[in-house]
């Protein structure tokens, strides 16, 4: 089902004039009304008409995380605090969180992006929702509540944590969809099992999930162990939260842009330069229609790149593929670029593993090691018949010592460097009650 198809399907051209138009509004507005984008301007040599369109958008520069905190808490919204209808904070993943405020119209927005973005992963009016996104300053909970109610679905608000309480209500209650990051799905998926009910016990059709970086080899772990066919949401507060693109139910390969209201860029992380369509780079969004936070060029730090060949849904929005990691998780080992999900996906080429890891990261003195935490498989634990992973254990026993070496080998096969492999006994490595998984220990600057 296409929730908002007259945008959602609007051939191309027409969708660019439509930018062009919101582009041009949003320049004069901003001049006018937020004291930071009209200095920005004034030291460029600017006025707002030298903005006829989207190609004139690179003339612009970004717009940073770091340009919302200097403006901390307020100072970039375009209308005063009394007209805001609600305000959200970032998670702080990566530092002091950022405030963002919507006003009547924004919020309306917010729930019809949630909306248009549950409908593409295969929710459908009457519907129960189960949202185990966290409700709270977090925009995950709140953004998929207004949207599933908007689709006219019934929301049940669980919000993240007590595992035990939210698999009783998937039993009880039935749902269809679930919303949550994929770490949870499947920290649930593993509890359902533990209580002994499978995928076909499970009424769970589709999940929408995001919020965090994953994998294809999560994918097909969330859909078999829940029985679902889940799809990809991402967003992120400071461009509304999520919504801003997902994938839909029917080919999972990209998650369509609500481009009538956020414009997509992809750019070279090191010079800013606009990268041509299908090059992987940063990813950068123009608010084209909001009106308490209209942000210019915000540098998301996420890595992607973007795909406008036509979709056999019927959409005609832009697809961004998975994102890779944001720019500023990428670690320097040894001088070689590494993302996380790399990792990820190079040990979901051996079945024996488990998606649950982390990564420690020491420096030996001038050199770094990277420590590669990984849980074996429930299946594997129980045939080796080894309940605690403990180094010695490990050394003692071939099938251990073969694993932890392919585990390795798959990981230098990717990244063309050497880890140390440390095999985890299943459920070991720590879960995510709901919020964003923290994968990485940086230990580097206490040695
Ligand atoms: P913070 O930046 O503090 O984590 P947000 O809650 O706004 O605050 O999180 C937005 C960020 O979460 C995005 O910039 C991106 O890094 C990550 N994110 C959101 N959805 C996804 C997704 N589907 N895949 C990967 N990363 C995602
Ligand atoms: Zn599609």
């Amino acid at each position: 089902m296409i929730f908002e198809a007259d945008a959602e399907t609007m051939p191309r051209s027409d969708l660019r004039a439509l930018q062009d138009r919101r582009l041009r509004a949003l320049a004069a507005y901003v001049h006018e009304r937020v004291p930071f984008y009209r200095h920005r301007f004034e030291e460029m040599g600017l006025t707002p008409d030298a903005i006829q369109g989207v190609a004139d958008l690179p003339r612009l520069p970004f717009t940073r995380k770091a340009d919302l905190r200097d403006n901390y808490p307020f100072d970039l919204f375009a209308v005063p605090v009394a007209e805001m209808n609600r305000i959200h904070c970032s998670s702080g993943t990566t530092g002091k969180p950022t405030v963002v405020g919507y006003t009547r119209e924004d919020v309306d927005l917010f729930a019809r992006v949630c909306a248009r973005s549950l409908a593409m992963a295969g929710a459908e009016p009457g519907m129960i929702l189960h949202n185990a996104y966290g409700y709270g300053l977090f925009t995950g909970g709140l953004g998929l509540h207004y949207g599933g109610e908007r689709l006219g679905m019934a929301v049940v608000p669980v919000s993240g944590g007590m595992t035990e309480r939210q698999v009783m209500m998937i039993m009880d209650f039935r749902p269809t969809v679930i919303s949550c990051t994929p770490s949870y799905a499947l920290t649930l998926a593993q509890e359902l099992q533990r209580q002994g009910v499978g995928p076909e016990g499970i009424s769970l059709r589709y999940a929408v999930v995001g919020a965090e970086p994953w994998t294809e080899t999560m994918r097909t772990e969330i859909d078999q162990r829940l029985g679902v066919r889940c799809t990809n949401i991402y967003g992120l507060s400071e461009i509304i939260g999520p919504g801003v693109s997902c994938e839909c139910v029917e080919v999972r390969q990209g998650s369509h842009v609500n481009e009538d209201h956020f414009l997509p860029e992809i750019v070279d992380p090191d010079t800013g330069q606009v990268l041509p369509e299908g090059s992987e780079g940063v990813l950068v969004l123009t608010t084209l229609t909001k009106q308490g936070l209209p942000l210019i060029r915000y540098w998301t730090g996420d890595i992607t790149s973007l795909s406008s060949e036509p979709c056999a849904c019927g959409r005609t929005l832009t697809r961004m593929a998975l994102i890779k990691g944001r720019s500023d998780d990428m670690l320097i080992v040894r001088g070689i670029n590494v993302y996380p999900t790399q990792i990820e996906s190079a040990l979901g080429a051996v079945t024996e593993l488990a998606p649950h890891y982390r990564l420690i990261l020491t420096r030996q003195h001038t050199l770094d090691e990277l420590e590669v935490q990984v849980e074996v498989s429930e299946e594997f634990s129980r045939t080796v018949a080894v309940e605690v992973f403990s180094d010695e254990m490990v050394e003692a026993n071939e099938h251990l010592r073969a694993l932890r070496a392919r585990a390795g080998a798959a990981i230098r096969g990717t990244l063309g460097i050497g880890v140390t492999v440390r095999l985890m006994a299943p459920r070991t490595v720590p879960r995510s009650e709901g919020g964003k998984l923290q994968r990485v220990v940086d230990q580097r600057h206490l040695a």
